[in-house]
């Protein structure tokens, strides 16, 4: 993805010491406590983050009347799985799902911001967010697709799904072929974020 956005090479680095400097001003505040940071540093690892969404997009592939409830009602089918309270709370209060098929290709963005659908796919990476994304995936995505790898022939339709405070979108990618004897959770282990972004393809491992 180098060439789709430059930064400075020590962004990461910068990023880093501003979050540090401000975790040490709201501790001294008393608004945080230490511990705090790496209790939401934990539960974005460990509870809310892609492996929900790739559960998720597994049993579709495995049941296809799950798929389509998943369409049609998402929080419902998703409720289905109990992976948690958490999954209809924060930033996941209107998931829609939407699958890819032969002849259509799905790709989310936020055109606005950064809307995200958190508790399927967790935090979005820093170049979802990125003005050169949004822009550019609204205006060519056959390009910006091209870019991520993901070579789109021109007879299939690329739909673009605008995420904002009213709809959180996620894409159910097409199971990989040669997949049929898998059981779910190795199923499960193909689904990527990207995938479920629209800028991948579940492959076969
Ligand atoms: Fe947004």
């Amino acid at each position: 993805m180098a060439n789709l956005f430059e930064y400075d090479s020590d962004r990461e680095k910068q990023s880093a010491a501003r979050a540090k400097a401000l975790e040490a001003l709201l501790i001294t505040k008393g608004i945080i406590t230490d511990k705090t940071v790496d209790q939401v540093l934990d539960f974005f690892e460990t509870r809310m983050g892609p492996f929900n969404g790739a559960k998720i997009v597994a049993r579709a592939w495995m049941d296809p009347d799950f798929k389509q409830k998943l369409v049609e009602d998402t929080p419902a089918a998703i409720e289905e799985l109990g992976l948690g309270d958490f999954m209809a709370g924060a930033e996941g209060e209107h998931m829609r799902a939407v699958a890819n098929e032969p002849g259509v290709h799905n790709i989310i963005i936020c055109t606005l911001c950064s809307c995200y659908p958190w508790p399927v796919l967790g935090l979005p990476p820093y170049w979802y967010k990125d003005p050169a994304f949004r822009s550019r995936a609204a205006r060519e995505p056959r390009a910006v697709l091209k870019e991520f790898g993901v070579d789109v022939p021109e007879e299939v339709h690329v739909k673009l799904w605008d995420s904002s405070a009213q709809i959180r979108w996620f894409v159910i990618p097409e199971r990989p072929e040669g997949t049929e004897g898998m059981s779910e959770e190795e199923l499960a282990a193909l689904v990527t974020p990207e995938s479920m972004m629209g800028v991948a393809l579940a492959k076969a491992a």
